[in-house]
């Protein structure tokens, strides 16, 4: 009998619902001849949310995405939500959603596909190879340390780790660079940060449970520069919230487009996997989206969250086809493109390539 995983799907709000249609059809084709199954169940999240239930996050999307084995999310927001009071806002839905699944790591891989390599504002003798990996801790850190606020004469954030936070992230930085090459490069400001300087320590000791990985530390200023000046010197860069919140935007530029670039939430029971952009109002509902990011993300839940390893690949193997082919989405269509295709054909020649991988 085949294994059965439920999912928990969460299109959102702009191009998430067709972006998302494209991941189920490529999940659908690659789990026909896989030794699994998957179920899918539809929760409200962002600005369709609290039109329908007049909140961004309901309850019952939060319980369902518990019940489920993992969540594959589109994206959420758009200009007509953006004025309403912070807690309404699409955004707040995300974080608290990221908050009540307890998803302190964030993974973001990025790599560089040869077709695409003009794509980039990179040089592409700097870019060919680069396969980085940026671990990056989610909910701890700047981002959330007390005190914090303003008296109108100053404002003030904290900035605070405390040593199991470090640990815990620290531990999924080594077992992700015990399944690459086996580097792990820390960020920290540790020159300058007492915060830095404990995270830095902490990591050293994680990294003796490790012998078989290399660690090294940057500095973030340094990290920043090395990023453009040789990205190909990373496997994984492993980073606290606020460090890596810009150093992974920076990094997903190598690529070219934003449209390429999953990425996973995990930590907690379930984990939640989404497209790096966002919900992009100005092209949705035109059928010019690039859904290989959303399908990528896809490949990481089966990776990640399934432990499907081989289906991840043929989906990930698939999509380097489809773009060594030439089919592109309008936003890739300058470079080496064959033919351009709609964000639903693209998905369909994704989910027909994998079906014969
Ligand atoms: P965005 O990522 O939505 O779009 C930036 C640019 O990239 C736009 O020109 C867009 O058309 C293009 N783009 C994005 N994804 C694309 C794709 N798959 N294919 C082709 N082109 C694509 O960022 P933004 O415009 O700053 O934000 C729009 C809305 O999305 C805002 O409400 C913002 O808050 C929200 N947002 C949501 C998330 C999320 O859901 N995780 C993340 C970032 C932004």
């Amino acid at each position: 009998m085949k294994k059965r995983y439920k999912i928990a799907i969460i299109k959102g709000d702009g191009i998430g619902p067709e972006i998302i249609d494209e991941a189920i059809k490529v999940l659908d084709a690659v789990s026909t001849n896989e030794d699994f199954e998957l179920s899918y169940d539809e929760y409200l999240m962002g600005g369709c949310a609290y039109d329908v239930k007049g909140t961004p996050l309901p309850d019952e999307t939060i319980e369902g995405c518990l019940k489920s084995d993992a969540v594959l999310f589109g994206a959420i927001g758009g200009q007509k939500w953006d004025t309403l009071p912070r807690q309404f806002r699409p955004e707040s839905g995300l974080l608290k959603l990221r908050k009540s699944l307890g998803l302190f790591a964030n993974l973001r891989p990025t790599s560089v596909f040869d077709e695409l390599l003009d794509a980039s504002t990179l040089k592409p003798e700097v870019l060919k190879g680069v396969d980085l990996f940026v671990v990056r801790e989610l909910t701890g850190g700047i981002y959330f340390g007390e005190p914090r606020g303003s008296d109108g004469v100053k404002a003030f954030n904290t900035m605070v780790y405390t040593k199991d936070e470090i640990i815990r992230i620290a531990k999924v930085a080594f077992e992700s660079a015990m399944k690459r090459r086996k580097q792990v490069c820390s960020v920290d400001k540790a020159n300058v940060l007492e915060v830095s300087q404990f995270w830095r320590d902490t990591v050293i000791e994680v990294a003796k449970e490790y012998p078989q990985v290399t660690l090294t530390h940057m500095y973030v200023d340094n990290a920043a520069m090395q990023l453009v000046r040789n990205p190909r010197q990373f496997d994984v860069i492993l980073t606290g919230n606020i460090f890596g919140d810009i150093l992974s935007d920076e990094a997903s530029m190598i690529s070219g487009s934003i449209g390429l670039l999953p990425s996973a939430s995990v930590g907690g029971k379930v984990g939640l996997f989404e497209p790096i952009h966002g919900s992009a109002p100005d092209i949705a509902g035109q059928g010019i989206a690039n859904p290989i990011a959303t399908i990528l993300s896809a490949s990481m839940m089966l990776r990640f969250a399934l432990n499907e390893s081989k289906a991840a690949d043929r989906i990930e193997k698939a999509v380097k086809h489809v773009l060594k082919d030439g089919y592109r989405t309008k936003d890739l269509s300058e470079f080496n493109a064959k033919e351009i295709c709609s964000t639903s054909q693209i998905g369909s020649i994704i989910a027909d390539c994998v079906a014969n991988i």
